[in-house]
C-alpha cells in the first residue's frame, strides 16, 4: 500500500470524525458529582451523599462501604447524608469517589457510566448496558 493511500484514509477519517454531531461526545462525558460537606466536631458530614449515589446509580451503602475502607474510618448513613468519623477535606472525598467510579461505575471497555453490578455465583461483574461488556470487579 502506498503512503499516498494511507494519507487519504486518514484525511477521510478526520473528515468523518469532524462531521459527527458534537452531542455524541458530550453524552459520553460523565461528571463525577462533587461532595458538599461540613465538619461537625470530629465528624465529616457529606450532605449530598444520597444524590451522589443516585447519580452513580449505585446503592448508598455500597459507595459508603468503599469510602470507609479507603479512608480507614467508620461511618453511617443518616437519611440523605453520610456521616464519617474524622475530618476529611472535600478533595480527599472527591478523589475517593472518583476512584470508586473508576472501579465500580465506568465500563473499562467503552468508558461509559451505563453499568450495573451483577452477581454470578461468588463473583461480581460490572455489566455495561451501552456496549455489553462484562468485567470482573473486586468485592468490597
Ligand atoms: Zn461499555
Amino acid at each position: 500500500m502506498s503512503t499516498h493511500q494511507g494519507y487519504d484514509y486518514l484525511a477521510l477519517l478526520e473528515r468523518a470524525y469532524s462531521q459527527l454531531p458534537k452531542k455524541v461526545f458530550e453524552r459520553s462525558r460523565f461528571e463525577v458529582p462533587k461532595v458538599e460537606i461540613f465538619v461537625e466536631g470530629k465528624r465529616t458530614i457529606i450532605q449530598n451523599f444520597k444524590d451522589i449515589a443516585e447519580r452513580l446509580n449505585r446503592s448508598p451503602e455500597h459507595v459508603l462501604k468503599f469510602i470507609l475502607r479507603e479512608l480507614a474510618t467508620a461511618g453511617n448513613i443518616e437519611g440523605t447524608r453520610a456521616v464519617l468519623k474524622g475530618v476529611f477535606s472535600p478533595q480527599t472525598l472527591n478523589t475517593t469517589i472518583k476512584r470508586y467510579v473508576d472501579l465500580y461505575v465506568i465500563c473499562p471497555m467503552c468508558h461509559r457510566p451505563d453499568t450495573k453490578i451483577i452477581k454470578e455465583g461468588k463473583f461480581l461483574f460490572l455489566r455495561c448496558e451501552a456496549c455489553g461488556a462484562k468485567a470482573p470487579v473486586k468485592p468490597l
